[in-house]
């Protein structure tokens, strides 16, 4: 049975291999087990119940939480050849209808049903006739009251199995592993003796930091702006907050779309569905966003605000990188965060056991605020996973070793100055008596008096404001719970204070965004097109990563392109022909390009857009590699460049240019022997950072092509010159 699971994930996915995990879930429910499969968010759930409905006879009912998105995933699967489709209250009468007699029929392997309509009777009348081979319950912590998305709606599931004349095997699917959640998908799904799979919680694509006391609006405006072509989501922590932040972003000629309760079904579809489509490409948004977003090329997470807990952070910071592409997830932290959280818990969670729960989790989201250690270990402990000893490398915490900066002396200003201010003031006010303002408020209360007012006179204000959040939120102060928060000193203040102890602060280091060659550019447009052309998002014609690859490859030929990951069968028939052209007509441009620059090393990509016919040349090969043919056939270049009709060095950039897409190449042929020596002395002075000057180093008779090919052959360059 697995082979042929894997045969399937190779034709209508386009996939080689399993994701850890997803073969034992699949071999699971293909042995007629019940299955709980808790895996991390972007694991790749919908893969472990989908290639089963294919292998089981009859239909599987997948159980999904959010009307909205059924669509994409029926659609996604229709892309992939697989008979599928939903039934909610989206759908007239009419149309449900007209699904369910399909259904009747024998036309679908899966039906994604709201769990409301199950229990519906005219869908029980239809599902008690036919043979339901497989129930797959997505997003199964919505069952439970102590899951972070309690939908009432989700008790139906056990009630419609207990309906059916005959059991149909059961699958769980969730994120969250709560031992308090697991019990209750257990019993209120009412499985039996399930098999309990749980995939590694790690997620090594993404990158984890904390920035505290961070001013959050710049920072938000910064990093989009430094990462404009990719797609994101801000999670705020409440709809005023979001509708801010929105018109903030907007106002500064950002698209940004935004996602709160409070506004209509209507506006809420089309926000989701622009940022579907990558029209826009951040969406600010409350929790309310995200769940079963499957879109898979979201590229950061940031948190505007701290979440209640570990669960929702991790499985909201967990929307990016699905495709396992670089994913960056940013929590700004700040001193309000958990007075907010702990406001909203006292107000919505009555019963006192489970408010103490509560607030527990809420205690352990803030020490990830502020734990010094690997963020990574910290979550990974969280979810009960026995972590390595080391740091991981890729978080802020492990990132900013050797970057700590002894701020001592500036915590001891302003420590000293909350400490004569009598401990009663706020955030604004201590900032004014640092700063030396000459504010009204100050002076009535005679502050400009104390020996620390303007201690911090060539500072702004925000800049003061901003230390004495790090303070706080690193535990040196603490904000008294009253309607105006007032700043008191901690003890470890006090140390500070009688110079016992010093403190240390971490800087952040911006990480440079990802960069996209101008091939991907160009893929990406034609997905755009498609996308556009055939009603269905950009992701769902083809993951960033797949394109990537095909940035990376260039494939000239379709069998070429196949073995591409993420290129089914049906997408290779589809869309496999245009992608190529693509592809085919960015080589044929950029070796038109290569010929008729001179010191360009590589040929910079033109800016033209793809989708026009590529020039006279319909030849399989494109210029360059037929150059590689031909010289590999022992061909001098002259004769080449001859026969050809281009220049000498044009057929000596056509070579670099296939040594740089991984061709091998006899580089002794290019380098006249009696200069190498002094070509790499050359380069070994000067660096290899331009061409121009080695050029003009060296004597006339080294060309360009002979030092493009020394830094090949002895510096392992290929040619980013
Ligand atoms: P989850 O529901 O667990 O959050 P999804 O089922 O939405 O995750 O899958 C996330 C992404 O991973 C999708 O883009 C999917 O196509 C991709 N994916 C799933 N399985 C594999 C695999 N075996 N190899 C490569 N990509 C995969
Ligand atoms: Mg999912
Ligand atoms: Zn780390």
């Amino acid at each position: 049975m697995l082979t042929k699971a894997r045969e399937i994930l190779k034709k209508y996915y386009g996939y080689d291999e399993f994701r850890p995990g997803q073969a034992k879930v699949i071999g699971s429910l293909l042995g007629g087990k019940d299955t709980v499969a808790i895996m991390p968010t972007g694991a790749g759930k919908s893969l472990c119940f989908q290639i089963p409905a294919m292998l089981l006879p009859g239909v599987t009912i997948v159980v999904s939480p959010l009307i909205s998105l059924m669509k994409d995933q029926v659609d996604a699967l229709a892309g992939q050849g697989i008979p599928a489709t939903f039934i909610n209250s989206s759908l007239t009468g009419q149309e449900a209808g007209r699904r369910l007699q399909h259904m009747r029929a024998g036309h679908y392997k899966l039906v994604y049903v709201a769990p409301e309509r199950l229990i519906a009777d005219w869908f029980q009348a239809v599902v008690g006739e036919l043979k339901i081979s497989m129930l797959a319950v997505d997003e199964a912590h919505c069952v439970s009251q102590w899951g972070h998305d309690f939908r009432p709606s989700y008790r139906n599931v056990g009630t419609f199995i207990a309906s059916l004349p005959e059991r149909p095997v059961i699958g769980a699917f969730t994120a969250t592993a709560t031992p308090e959640v697991k019990n209750d998908i257990e019993n209120l799904l009412a499985l039996q003796w399930p098999q309990v799979h749980i995939t590694g919680f790690d997620r090594p694509n993404l990158s984890f930091s904390v920035l505290r006391g961070e001013n959050k609006q710049q920072f938000v405006l910064k990093y989009i702006k430094t990462n404009a072509n990719q797609a994101g989501i801000i999670y705020a922590a409440t709809r005023k907050e979001v509708d801010s932040l929105y018109d903030l972003l907007r106002k500064k000629g950002c698209a940004a779309g935004r996602y709160h309760a409070g506004l209509s079904d209507q506006e809420r579809m089309s926000q989701q569905e622009q940022f579907l489509y990558d029209d826009i490409r951040v969406m600010v948004a409350t929790n309310a966003f995200g769940m079963g977003i499957d879109k898979s090329n979201v590229r950061y997470v940031v948190h505007y605000n701290m979440p209640k807990n570990m669960e929702s952070y991790y499985q909201e910071a967990g929307r990016s990188g699905r495709d396992g592409a670089p994913g960056e997830c940013i929590l700004l932290f700040g001193p309000q965060d958990p007075l907010l959280q702990r406001f909203l818990i006292d107000k919505s969670v009555e019963h006192p056991e489970r408010k103490q729960h509560e607030l527990k989790k809420l205690q352990e989201m803030v020490d990830y605020c502020h734990t010094p250690d690997c963020l990574r270990q910290y979550i990974l402990n969280y979810f009960g996973e026995p972590a390595t000893n080391s740091g991981c490398g890729n978080c802020g915490n492990c990132m900013a070793d050797g970057e700590q900066v002894d701020i001592t002396v500036d915590a001891q200003k302003v420590f000293s100055c909350i400490y004569r201010m009598k401990e009663r003031f706020g955030i604004t006010v201590i900032a004014d008596v640092l700063k030396g303002s000459k504010n009204k408020k100050v002076q009535q209360l005679g502050f400009d008096q104390l020996p620390t007012y303007g201690l911090m006179a060539q500072r702004t204000v925000q800049d003061i404001k901003t230390l004495v959040q790090r303070l706080l939120a690193t535990g040196y102060l603490r904000l008294t719970e009253s309607e105006y928060p007032v700043v008191k000193l901690a003890p470890e203040a006090f140390s500070v204070l009688r110079s016992e102890a010093r403190v240390w602060q971490k800087v952040f280091t911006e990480r440079q965004p990802v960069q996209d060659d101008s091939l991907f550019e160009l893929l990406r447009q034609c997905r755009k097109r498609i996308s556009e052309r055939e009603n269905i998002p950009p992701f769902v014609v083809f993951a960033d990563t797949t394109l990537r690859e095909m940035s990376q490859q260039r494939p000239t030929e379709l069998t070429v392109m196949r073995q591409i990951k993420g290129v089914g069968e049906l997408k290779l028939q589809k869309y496999g022909g245009e992608f190529l052209e693509v592809i085919t007509t960015y080589l044929a441009e950029n070796a038109a390009a290569a010929s008729s620059t001179d010191t360009a090393a590589v040929p910079a990509p033109t800016k033209k857009t793809a989708g026009k016919k590529s020039s006279s040349k319909t030849d399989s090969e494109p210029s360059h590699v037929l150059t590689l043919t031909m010289y590999r056939q022992g061909i001098t270049l002259e004769d080449i460049a001859a026969t050809r009709e281009l220049t000498v060095n044009t057929v000596q950039n056509h070579l670099v240019r296939c040594a740089q897409e991984g061709h091998a190449i006899d580089w002794d042929r290019l380098i006249p022997s009696q200069y190498e020596e002094l070509i790499i002395t050359t380069i070994k002075e000067i660096g290899a950072g331009q061409l121009r000057p080695l050029k003009e180093a060296l004597p006339d008779a080294v060309s360009y092509a002979a030092i493009k090919a020394v830094l090949c052959k002895h510096f392992g360059e290929t040619g980013k010159a």
